[in-house]
């Protein structure tokens, strides 16, 4: 039985990165609250304005730090642009260090890759992180000599590794695998390196003072080290988080740890799930790992039908449920999947769960200082007269096409050689990009070229 074997790593040097579509957002650091819960005034943390919403937000982190959450779930209801995302991914960062940030648009769980429950169960535990504990041992040394046999046909590869420490030094055998990770790191003679032993993973961490004269000592970067002294070998306590879905995904027999980095890791056997979330609890009681409850963020809520509702109301009961952030920019809409309207488009037993948070339509002046953050954080300079422009632009259409707009007509900008975006800049990709409205307009003078009616309404009709 696997029972015992759980793997919280995969067994490659490379990192895992989840990538999440949160490039817009990377000005985003908090709340920019005070001490007591009061936005602060202008930009605080990368946020400006949306007062009220913020000063809710900061009462909903306080629920969740000081466990009083349990069961329910957040409506962020407002206009489009108009902050509900940023305020979420900023309710994650001031939950703390490590808090799992999840972006689920709601047409990606009707994907046929999976089913709708599997596709929200994966997000749910994307949501959850574990932060994990363990004691490793770690050698240290400076590398005194590689050798490498490579056999007559050069499949297989054996060698031998020297380290030193100021007071011994010890010959390892060597498999194909650290082979090829001692040459990818670029591992020579006279390189202090510590090496995990359990996953093999090498790190350097500099040249030895005594190569300091080498011809070969490399660039002004190279950093100079002493060689360790003592014994190689070392326990060292070390701490990463995942999430509860990588711990899945890395287990899953059928797919192993390569689907994480492929993103399609089709569905997940219940049974597995059951028996992670015991080692997990086993962990937790041993003080091993400590559970991290992120923030799951439901994109445009009102395209999910009836069975995700359900859904939601049993996984929101689950001791290791998420803050559940629902967004949505509907008035009364009708149910998917029924034939009821309700505010939102939510059934009334999941409405009542929700604290609903409000966002405003931003005014021009709140859209300027936004857009002058977001052209500081992609480091482009913009003229005082293009920045009205865009302000206009983003009062007239929507705050994150005006967005759009700093990253285009900053390249139209470096193509003729200028040296801050202009008026002419972002003309000309205001001519070449159109922005939604405009989209929809054109999409209806020319629907006939495009696809049916009803090929679209199938896809995402709401009503
Ligand atoms: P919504 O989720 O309501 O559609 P977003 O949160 O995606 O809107 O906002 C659109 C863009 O404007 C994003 O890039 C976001 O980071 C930025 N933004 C929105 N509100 C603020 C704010 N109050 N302060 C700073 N940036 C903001
Ligand atoms: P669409 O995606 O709009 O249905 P495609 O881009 O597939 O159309 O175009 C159909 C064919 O015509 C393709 O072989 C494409 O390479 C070619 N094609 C379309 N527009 C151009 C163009 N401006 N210059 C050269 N080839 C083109």
């Amino acid at each position: 039985k696997m029972a015992g074997l759980i793997q919280t790593q995969p067994t490659s040097s490379t990192a895992i990165q989840t990538l999440e579509r949160i490039g817009a957002h990377s000005h985003i650091r908090g709340l920019g609250l005070d001490e007591h819960l009061q936005p602060k005034s202008g930009p605080a943390q990368g946020l400006i304005g949306q007062k009220q919403a913020r000063r809710a937000a900061g009462i909903v982190v306080e629920m969740v730090k000081s466990s009083k959450i349990a069961g329910r779930a957040i409506l962020m209801a407002g206009p489009p642009s108009s902050g509900k995302t940023a305020i979420g991914m900023a309710m994650s960062q001031t939950l703390g260090p490590d808090v799992p940030f999840v972006m689920l648009s709601s047409s990606e769980v009707f994907s046929l890759e999976m089913s709708k429950t599997e596709a929200l169960t994966q997000a749910f535990r994307k949501a959850i992180g574990v932060r994990i504990k363990e004691e490793a041992e770690v050698l240290e040394g400076e590398v005194v000599e590689i050798i490498v046999d490579r056999s007559l046909t050069g499949a297989t590869k054996t060698g031998k590794l020297t380290l030193k420490t100021t007071d011994m030094e010890t010959i390892y055998d060597l498999g194909s695998k650290m082979i090829d990770s001692l040459s990818k790191e670029k591992i020579t003679a006279g390189d202090v390196v510590s090496i995990d032993k359990s996953s093999g993973r090498i790190s350097k961490i500099g040249r030895s003072y005594t190569r300091a004269r080498d011809y070969d000592a490399g660039g002004a970067e190279t950093k100079f080290v002493a060689c360790p002294e003592g014994e190689l070998q070392h326990r060292r306590s070390i701490t990463h988080t995942v999430t509860l879905h990588e711990i899945d995904v890395i287990n899953s027999r059928t797919q192993g740890f390569l689907a994480l980095f492929a993103g399609d890791t089709g569905e997940i056997k219940p049974e597995l799930r059951q028996q992670i979330d015991g080692k997990v609890e086993e962990w937790k009681e041993e003080g091993k790992a400590e559970v991290i409850p992120g923030v799951l963020f439901i994109d445009e809520v009102h395209m999910l039908d009836i069975e995700c509702f359900s859904f939601l109301n049993r996984a929101l009961e689950s001791e290791m449920a998420p803050l559940v952030i629902m967004a949505s920019n509907r008035g009364i809409t009708r149910i998917r999947g029924t034939r009821f309207r309700s505010p939102h488009g939510i059934p009334i037993d999941l409405l009542d769960r929700a604290l609903i948070v409000s966002t405003k339509k931003y005014e021009s002046q709140d859209i300027e200082e936004i857009l002058k953050l977001r052209a500081q954080e992609e480091d482009v300079a913009v003229s005082s007269e293009a920045l009205s422009v865009l302000t206009r632009i983003g009062s007239e259409t929507s705050l994150r096409y005006a967005i759009n707009l700093i990253t285009t007509s900053h390249l139209a900008c470096r193509r003729r050689k200028g040296d801050q975006v202009e008026v002419g800049d972002v003309k000309r990709v205001y001519g070449l990009f159109l922005d939604e409205q405009r989209s929809v307009t054109y999409l209806s003078e020319h629907s006939k070229e495009f696809m049916s009616e009803e090929d679209y309404e199938s896809g995402i009709a709401a009503d």
